[in-house]
């Protein structure tokens, strides 16, 4: 992985460079361009020497006159402080200003003679193999009528030239030190102040990456930058906006979820439970923190529904079924299924739409069992009615007193198929009290109330020589539906009497226990096995059931007594000892009573 630098040390460097190249290349072209202006003006100055010279010399080569002519040179190689040499065609040196030209060298190879003797002024620049210094030399041809008498060669030495070169040098990279210090300076700054921007630009793109959306970059006075700044901008506006938008949708999605009545469950294609609503965690009893992420197969345990959803992973169609649900309490569970899609319309899951249907299936069972049950009651008094009354048809010449047998008998029955018909009217009634058509209570004097009760069964308890005895205050004064409660009452005691036996006491007691009113009919009769107990109050439920027909019973009774007390918010118990009797009690709330 490349090694990642700051802006400011990618750009300071090659400030740097660039700095540092152009000093040395303006340092190194200034030292050249002063190199050659001086020599340029050294070979100027020496051509002039050489020029002014030149006539001095002439006399002394025709005819030549060595000897004269090295002393002019010594003379005016001193006065000049020039070294002047002269050079002879063939190369033999005449004269010269610092050396005796008997023991100089032949003079023909230097550059500078050979340009000179072709007739142009020569110049060259080398160490001189006499005075072993660099020097410069500058040669011009020394003519008379056309003819090349000689060669005047004048040279100054050229180190003082280099000195001052290397002073220059010197003071040139002093300078230019200074000026890369100063620019390297200022361009570390200049990178600092094109990097801060974007650093700025840096932070507020984390402060956007952390969802500070609604975070604004300023912009920068850089063109560049402040272009960028403001897309930057614009983009966190566009994404704050496509944010907020799939926030209040997923709200409004949260909110349709939660507040449907039906459980919604997605799983995933392992099973996972992606999402759930707070229906479907109410209907599973689990808690939330549980629930995602868990495989929908720890939630519900059951074979069949964990089939069920097997096969609905695999069917594009919609599912559904209902399950009995043993870890939860063997509620029953309707689930309807559907397949669950991405965005690009791929399969992702399953959607599970649950509900919990217990009570309507057992609501349709108690429907059905209660047709069933009304069938069978209905159907024994109407089989018997149909045969007396076929019996009745055939027979011409029975005695009248036969007749009134059966016709009595039939009469029987359809006093029962009355009753029946009363007691469910009665039920109807009372079921079906809603806030329209509900009860109708009034203040009323509860022990009137239940002596009226008393009164209505007062024949019957007579029959059996059976005692009724109320025990009751006669000022509690209570709202309630007074008709229900005493047909509750003539219920309960019609019972008391009809199972008890003859010469029995029947105990009837109205008092207030706590926050409730409680009215109990206490018998002394055959009371009920326990196992029947929480039956009794079901329609139709009876412990003898030929015992409750001789009776003249309908097996609506108790159910009815149940209805009454739950429409006065109330309820009904029981407690029984068998064969030694029973107690009923109807459990009122206190704030039924007005005044006591
Ligand atoms: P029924 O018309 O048969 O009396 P109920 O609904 O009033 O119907 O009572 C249901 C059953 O409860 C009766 O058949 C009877 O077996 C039992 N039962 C009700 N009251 C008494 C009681 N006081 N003593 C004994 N058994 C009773």
């Amino acid at each position: 992985m490349n090694k990642k630098l700051k802006l400011i040390w990618q750009l300071y460097p090659s400030y740097l460079i660039i700095i540092i190249v152009s000093l040395l290349t303006v340092s190194l072209y200034l030292s050249s361009f002063t190199e050659d202006f001086l020599l340029d003006n050294i070979k100027e100055d020496l051509i002039i020497r050489a020029v002014l010279l030149e006539n001095q010399f002439i006399p002394f080569l025709t005819p030549l006159d060595s000897k004269n002519l090295d002393l002019l040179c010594k003379k005016a190689g001193k006065t000049s402080e020039t070294r002047i040499t002269v050079i002879l065609p063939e190369g033999n040196v005449a004269g010269d200003s610092e050396e005796d030209p008997k023991i100089m060298d032949n003079h023909l190879n230097r550059p500078e003679i050979l340009t000179a003797l072709g007739g142009d002024t020569g110049s060259s620049i080398r160490k001189s193999e006499t005075l072993k210094i660099l020097m410069m030399y500058v040669a011009i041809p020394l003519c008379s009528k056309n003819s090349t008498l000689a060669i005047l060669r004048v040279s100054l030495p050229i180190t003082s030239i280099n000195q001052t070169i290397d002073k220059i040098q010197s003071r040139i990279m002093m300078v230019g030190f200074f000026i890369a210090l100063f620019a390297s300076i200022l361009s570390f700054f200049v990178s600092k102040w094109i990097s801060k921007p974007i650093e700025d630009m840096k932070k507020g793109a984390a402060k956007f990456a952390s969802g500070d959306l609604a975070h604004r970059l300023h912009e920068p006075f850089i063109l560049e930058f402040a272009g960028l700044a403001e897309l930057l901008n614009k983009m966190a506006f566009e994404l704050e906006e496509r944010i907020a938008t799939v926030k209040n949708q997923r709200n409004e999605y949260e909110a349709v979820l939660s507040s449907l009545s039906e459980g919604v469950v997605a799983i995933n294609s392992d099973e996972i439970v992606l999402n759930i609503n707070q229906s479907a965690i109410e209907i599973l009893k689990v808690p939330r923190a549980k629930v995602k992420g868990n495989s929908i197969q720890e939630l519900i345990r059951d074979a069949e529904f964990n089939k069920f959803i097997k096969a609905a992973a695999q069917s594009d169609s919609s599912k559904e079924g209902d399950f009995v649900i043993y870890n939860l309490g063997n509620r029953i569970i309707n689930c309807l299924s559907a397949s669950l899609c991405n965005a690009s319309d791929e399969r992702i899951g399953t959607l599970l739409v649950l509900n919990d249907v217990s009570k309507i299936r057992n609501l349709e069972n108690i429907q059905k069992d209660f047709v069933a049950n009304v069938s069978h009651e209905i159907r024994t008094p109407l089989t018997a009615i149909k045969g007396f009354v076929e019996t009745l048809y055939d027979m011409d010449d029975e005695s009248r007193e036969n007749k009134k047998k059966f016709i009595k008998i039939i009469l029987k029955h359809v006093d029962r198929l009355y009753f029946i018909l009363e007691d469910l009217l009665t039920l109807a009634r009372i079921e079906n009290r809603d806030e329209k058509n509900g009860i109708f209570p009034e203040e009323i004097n509860l022990k009137p109330l239940i002596e009226t009760a008393l009164q209505i069964i007062q024949a019957k308890a007579a029959a059996k020589k059976i005692t009724i005895e109320l025990l009751a205050n006669d000022r509690i004064i209570v709202k309630i539906d007074k008709h229900l409660i005493e047909q509750a009452l003539v219920n309960l005691l019609d019972n008391a009497v009809k199972y008890s036996e003859k010469g029995s006491i029947i105990q009837v007691t109205a008092l207030i226990q706590g926050d409730e009113l409680l009215i109990s009919v206490q018998d002394y009769g055959i009371g009920i096995p326990e196992r029947h107990l929480s039956r009794i109050f079901e329609r139709f439920y009876r412990v003898d059931k030929a015992r409750s027909r001789s009776l003249g019973g309908t097996g609506l009774g108790l159910s009815i007594v149940k209805h009454i007390a739950a429409v006065h918010n109330g309820y009904v118990t029981v407690e029984s000892d068998l064969n030694h009797g029973s107690k009923f009690t109807i459990h009122l709330l206190k704030n039924l009573i007005v005044r006591c």
